[in-house]
């Protein structure tokens, strides 16, 4: 069974700025503009979701299970439901045009919404999701509500993209930054989310989630994914001096997706590499039972650089039409050229 830190269903991690928010929302007179920024999967909106639960609570304190007007009409699977929540998109693919841009109607249909007067809380909440995607009518439209906001009302703006946004809006709103998390804390979550793990697959999890908890946790619940991905890392820690690949596996990788996952794996192997060296009690990736002579000692720096180099020109490349077929031999073959020749 799964053990949570978080109440069950809960976004993962996010302690400090969890307790931040509660400060805020306790306050007799809070700001009325946030804006939540981060990498994509920090769980911004979610967070979102959660702390305008407590905003729009009518009478904090009271047990779970008996919740107030507000509370009881919360559902997690449709927030909109609430009539003081007011999401904009209101659904993400609530958007007029392809690129999914917030236009300017449902801008000021959002605004008119939020201008009414709280039903059954004390004040209403307003999210814009991927804040970036508004386009400048719309945004500026926003803004005249920011520079003048209705009582009783609380915006949470949220977008991975803050540079996008503008520098009016930004400054208008109260920064909650969402960094990705270090890797003490990622470890936890994925050791309770997942415990017992083979150590390479821990590790590539790890690095290919880039500190975010929501990334983490779509890993997690993609066995097809997973499933290549142990592939691609049998492939990589198993050393063999003949016939080292087999057109299967080749075929498998050579698709978009095999391909970017090959990629960020040695990526994840590499960037461990260089981390053991550092690290002064060693680290228990590499155990013997997940590479028989360790391949620290078997991948010199050298190699490491040259791989790390190739990685990188073959992501750029990747755009442009290259034989992905073409590219994962030639790592896989000087992947294990380099091992075999330390052997
Ligand atoms: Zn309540």
């Amino acid at each position: 069974m799964e053990r949570h830190s978080e109440p069950s269903g809960s976004f993962p991690g996010y302690h400090d700025l969890r307790a931040r928010l509660n400060l805020i929302s306790r306050q007799p007179s809070l700001p009325s503009t946030y804006l939540f920024w981060g990498p994509e999967g920090t769980g911004k909106r979610q967070i979102a979701l959660e702390w305008s639960k407590s905003l729009l609570c009518a009478d904090p304190g009271h047990p779970p299970d008996r919740p107030c007007d507000s509370c009881r009409l919360l559902t997690p699977d449709c927030p909109a439901e609430h009539p003081d929540l007011l999401l904009l998109p209101v659904r993400n693919e609530d958007s007029a045009d392809k690129e999914g841009h917030i236009l300017i109607e449902q801008t000021r249909q959002f605004i008119a919404d939020l201008t009414n007067a709280p039903l059954y809380s004390p004040r209403r909440v307003g999210v814009v999701n991927n804040a970036h995607k508004l386009t400048v009518p719309a945004a500026n439209s926003l803004l005249k509500t920011l520079e003048d906001p209705p009582d009783k009302t609380v915006i949470i703006l949220i977008t991975h993209l803050p540079d996008a946004l503008l520098p009016t809006v930004r400054s208008r709103a109260l920064s909650i930054a969402f960094p990705p998390l270090p890797r003490t804390e990622m470890e936890q979550i994925l050791d309770r989310l997942s415990p017992g793990l083979p150590p390479v697959e821990r590790e590539a999890i790890l690095f290919l989630s880039r500190g975010a908890p929501g990334q983490l946790r779509n890993l997690l619940a993609a066995p097809s994914t997973r499933n290549l991905l142990r592939q691609i890392i049998g492939l990589l820690v198993t050393f063999r001096d003949k016939s080292p690949f087999d057109p299967d596996s080749v075929a498998l990788l050579s698709d978009e997706e095999g391909f970017t996952l090959f990629l960020d794996t040695i990526e994840a192997l590499l960037l461990n590499l260089y981390r053991q060296d550092a690290s002064v009690q060693g680290d228990p990736v590499f155990e013997r039972e997940s590479l028989q002579s360790g391949l620290a000692g078997r991948l010199p720096h050298l190699k490491r650089a040259f791989f790390h180099d190739r990685v990188q020109q073959l992501r750029t490349l990747q755009v442009h039409n290259i034989n992905r077929g073409l590219a994962v031999e030639e790592l896989l073959w000087d992947w294990n050229e380099a091992i075999g020749s330390q052997a």
